[in-house]
């Protein structure tokens, strides 16, 4: 795994920032309502050590067992630094990637925003091991907006009914909706994707799926995140654009 030396990782968060600013002013949005979730799923520790001091605390990754480690990496080598300090800064991960079923117990202690909901019998499992540890889970519900073949995602068309079926689960907290756009070299491309999931939200919302927590859009990558800001992104998940 690489190391991004903490100089170039100070040069590109600010370079992601003033493009989120700018993708916010041509929307007339305000930046605080975009926040940045730093995928660390390509560098190692000292890295994802060196995204948190330059000032992110929401962290994501794509797989299971390596965001189960990384979470505990993290906590141990804050601690080392912060003595007595339990680790003093709030960090919170996300799970961005494909959730199995038989995965979920591992992830929960970690407490992410798991965004990967993309059927009921998974949500129905989250919520039955949530209810035992005593836990409320932030969620959101994975879609397919775009044309072309994608693997994960309900599709446009059955997400109504399945956060219906979620707003019924006691340890879940459905917060948003989250798709991925195809890969593309330009990112207007991307944009009927972003703006899919944008109709949908308010769709939703005009059906009062979800109710107050009911806010956020997770959509935009390294290759497209201004246009998914443009289009109305609350979290953005940028990993090479930090670590390259
Ligand atoms: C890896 C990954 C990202 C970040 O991709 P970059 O192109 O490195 O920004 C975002 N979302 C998901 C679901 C991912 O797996």
């Amino acid at each position: 795994m690489m190391t991004i030396p903490r100089e170039k990782i100070d040069e590109n968060l600010r370079r992601v920032r003033e493009r989120i600013a700018a993708a916010c002013d041509r929307a007339g949005r305000s930046p605080n309502d975009v926040r940045i979730i730093a995928v660390t799923k390509s560098v190692d520790l000292e890295s994802v050590l060196g995204v948190i001091d330059a000032g992110v605390q929401d962290l994501g990754e794509s797989r299971v067992q390596q965001l189960v480690d990384r979470a505990a990496d993290v906590a141990a080598a804050l601690q080392y630094r912060r003595p007595g300090d339990q680790g003093g800064i709030p960090i919170q991960w996300h799970m961005i990637g494909a959730l199995q079923r038989n995965k979920v117990r591992p992830i929960l202690d970690v407490r992410p925003v798991i965004h990967s909901i993309d059927s009921l019998r998974l949500a129905e499992e989250i919520n039955t091991r949530a209810e035992r540890n005593g836990q409320a889970v932030p969620v959101l519900l994975e879609v397919n907006c775009s044309a072309e073949e994608q693997k994960h995602g309900v599709a446009v068309g059955a997400a109504i009914h399945l956060a219906e079926l979620l707003g019924t689960l006691k340890h879940l907290r459905l917060i948003g909706l989250m798709t991925m756009a195809q890969q593309t070299e330009n990112m207007e491309e991307t944009r009927p994707v972003f703006a899919r999931l944008r109709e949908l939200f308010e769709e939703m919302r005009g059906e009062r799926v979800g109710g107050e927590i009911f806010r956020h859009l997770s959509m935009g990558m390294s290759q497209d995140y201004p246009v998914a800001v443009e289009e109305g992104a609350t979290m953005v998940r940028v990993g090479s654009a930090l670590f390259e």
